[in-house]
């Protein structure tokens, strides 16, 4: 309850003849934005899914040794529509990020994503790999990057730790949750013979253009 001190109290509060002294320890003054933050932060539900090697951590993180639910984050879902936050825990390979996009646009707002490992952070060892994304930043939005092949259990829950203070400077005022507009939706990337970001299409389309052969002008 550390937030919810009456330290900020109007100077007087506490001399005030008007407050009755039975009010004086017992009402808390605070702002929206902390009770909202407050209550969000220790209520996360994080994704029930795994990539590759690290995974083998975060499962252990949720183990009895651990004690996830010191964090109020112990229940995981094995829904996007019951989660709002994803651990990409393991290597991205081109087959799988369609799925990861498409878990993570129906994962309803607020959400928050942890790239664990350097996989998952920018492609590991098998960086530049023909089959591996370097990063799952490329097509989702990151919240907090873990380094680390594999991190250990530490250094996931110092991750939701960092979630949690960033959580707790969000304000109700701005966050995009609320705001009128579209919805925050990342196009699928389609899988051919390689990996295309439709968010580039148009850009590989002028890349592809000036690459092409001219044609060679018929002798007079
Ligand atoms: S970062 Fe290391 S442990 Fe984690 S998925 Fe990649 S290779 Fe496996």
């Amino acid at each position: 309850m550390a937030e919810l001190t009456n330290a900020n109290a109007p100077e007087g509060f506490q001399n005030d003849p008007r407050v009755p002294d039975e009010l004086k320890n017992n009402v808390f003054i605070t702002s929206l934005d902390k009770i909202y933050n407050w209550g969000r932060k220790r209520s996360v539900w994080p994704m029930l899914f795994g990539l590759a090697c690290c995974a083998i951590e975060m499962i252990a993180t949720a183990a009895s040794r651990h004690d996830l639910s010191r964090f109020g984050w112990e229940l995981m879902r094995a829904s996007p529509r019951q989660a709002d936050l994803m651990i990409v825990s393991g290597t991205v390979t081109k087959k799988m990020i369609p799925q990861i996009v498409r878990l993570y646009n129906q994962m309803p707002e607020p959400r928050y994503v942890i790239a664990m490992g350097a996989c998952a952070t920018a492609g590991g060892p098998f960086k530049e790999g023909y089959n591996v994304v370097s990063g799952v930043d490329k097509f989702i939005p990151v919240d907090v990057y873990i380094t680390g092949c594999p991190p250990r259990p530490e250094a996931l829950l110092h991750s939701f730790i960092k979630l949690q203070e960033k959580i707790e400077k969000q304000s109700l005022r701005n966050v995009p949750w609320y705001q009128k507009g579209e919805e925050d939706v990342v196009p699928i990337p389609v899988l051919g013979p390689d990996l295309v970001d439709l968010r580039r299409a148009q850009e590989i389309r002028e890349k592809a253009a000036q690459a092409a052969p001219t044609q060679e002008q018929p002798a007079a």
